[in-house]
């Protein structure tokens, strides 16, 4: 079986017992046991608990009450809760927690009949671009080891780029899906906020955070939503809308048509300025006549505000990140210290030996732009930018259906090269994070290639409008190849 078999193939072969759950499920245990010591994408493996399920599912499969995703296997960011099995959030702080129930998203998954393989690698509680912030070692870039995946979902994209698994759950705050899943040639969508429950989802900043799903085509992402979408009354930020047009679009073949309305696309300057890489901008003129060929208009929008999202970004997700962050103190779970002397050496001891430098750094500058004194001028200042942000927003989607824009600057950059220097790794978030200051649903599909590194699309449409974004990803992919060009490693297993 081709492991880098689509969805649609998987459910075929399962459904006509060519194949098992149980010998799917083997199959990718098998390549992860013997590439993942290259890629380290896995931080935990549940192999026992994945065939018990796999197992399941094809009795369900015998009974004729399989799902579309029955019996398929996948792995979910190790920041999703998952009862019985170690959750980490790639901290030291909860390196031996057992999660003691089911996030929502594992939940629906499960309920879905999917085979859980284990958790995937990330930046320590999902605070980074590179992966190089995990206590448990940087995940490499399946195209090229000497580079990054991306992060902080790199595990997640790394290990769909190397086919260990057909499809990962990942999280997205300032671009953790989407900047991953270009760096390694893969898709990945970050639902509008509120779409997919955080229930159960370690929290980072909780006014953008985000699931969503790294697969490799817009088919696979479609199915996967369908599946982990929709309202939760035990998430007070989840948003009661229909999930009608996402699952419209895994129904049949027919699902991914576009009405007859004419498609506008505008082309934020303000990104294209910021460009530098004059490769980059040519495979972007490419995915122009691309769409162009299929009736597809572009129209230059401006969105004002965009010099200012990174700054606006890191002091909100930062100062979200101190109060949420409060909660490992070293009483109720997590790491705790050895023989403290009293509680505050407890306190200080236990966080001080938990936390990984990028997250006290992020500690940090939190409790200071949230601190009596500075609380005016940073966190209520970038409230008030945050709103201008979406503004703009608001104003360009009156005058055009979506927004496209490189996904990254450049494709990915060596291990090493920007970890010292955290400013300039901000950055990297440039593209990404002002859809999330929006809380806009945003897509990353693969678009060419860059000194054999892969190159990300970002389309960006209004709140709800993912199956707008999937159908145009879709299109897209119809008329290319990128998304099905894979690394070389590990093709011949
Ligand atoms: N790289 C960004 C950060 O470090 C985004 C991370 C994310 O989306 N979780 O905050």
């Amino acid at each position: 079986m081709n492991p880098y078999a689509s969805l649609q193939m998987l459910r075929n072969e399962l459904d006509s017992r060519a194949l098992s759950s149980v010998e799917l499920t083997q199959m990718y245990l098998t390549r992860i046991n013997k590439l993942d010591a290259e890629f380290n994408c896995f931080i935990t493996l549940a192999e026992e608990k994945a065939m018990f399920q796999a197992e399941q599912a094809d009795a369900q499969i015998a009974a004729g009450q399989g799902g579309a995703l029955t019996g398929i296997p996948m792995a979910h960011k190790d920041i999703f809760l998952t009862q019985g099995i170690r959750t980490s959030c790639a901290s030291r702080m909860l390196d031996k927690f057992i999660a003691p129930y089911d996030s929502t998203v594992a939940k629906k998954l499960n309920h879905a009949g999917m085979v859980c393989l284990g958790k995937t690698n990330m930046d320590e509680f999902a605070m980074g671009s590179s992966n190089e912030n995990s206590y448990y070692g940087s995940t490499k870039n399946p195209w090229n080891t000497e580079h990054v995946p991306g992060g902080s979902s790199g595990g997640s994209a790394a290990a769909v780029a190397a086919a260990l698994v057909p499809v990962t759950t990942g999280t997205d705050t300032g671009g953790s899906i989407r900047q991953p899943a270009a760096f390694c040639g893969v898709s990945g969508i970050k639902p509008t906020y509120g779409r997919v429950s955080r229930y159960g989802m370690i929290a980072f900043a909780s006014s953008l955070d985000q699931g969503g799903v790294l697969a490799h085509s817009t088919a696979d992402m479609a199915l996967m939503l369908s599946a982990m979408g929709g309202f939760d009354a035990q998430d007070s930020t989840s948003a009661d809308q229909s999930m009608e047009d996402i699952l419209a679009l895994t129904r049949d073949s027919e699902g991914f048509a576009l009405s007859g309305k004419k498609i506008t696309i505008g082309l934020p300057k303000e990104y294209l300025q910021n460009l530098t890489n004059a490769e980059l901008e040519a495979v972007y003129q490419n995915v122009q006549s691309v769409f162009s060929g299929q009736g597809i208009e572009f129209r230059d929008v401006s969105l004002p505000h965009t010099h200012v999202a990174v700054p606006t970004y890191y002091v909100l997700a930062s100062a979200e990140a101190s109060t949420n962050l409060s909660r490992y103190d070293g009483v109720r779970y997590g790491h705790r210290c050895e023989s403290p002397k009293n509680l505050e050496d407890l306190y200080v001891r236990s966080r001080s030996e938990g936390f990984g430098e990028e997250v006290k750094r992020r500690i940090l500058t939190g409790t200071y732009t949230l601190s009596v004194g500075y609380y005016d001028a940073y966190y209520v200042q970038a409230q008030k930018v945050r709103r201008l942000i979406a503004n703009d927003f608001t104003k360009v989607f009156s005058e055009v259906d979506l927004l496209m824009t490189p996904t990254t600057p450049s494709p990915a950059f060596k291990i090493g090269q920007l970890s010292k220097d955290p400013v300039e790794m901000y950055h990297q978030d440039v593209f990404t994070i002002p859809a999330s200051l929006a809380g806009l649903p945003s897509m990353s599909i693969p678009c060419g290639m860059q000194e054999g590194l892969p190159l990300g699309l970002q389309l960006i449409a209004p709140h709800f409008k993912e199956a707008l974004l999937l159908k145009i990803g879709n299109l897209f992919q119809q008329h290319t190849d990128w998304h099905t060009q894979y690394p070389e490693t590990g093709q011949n297993l």
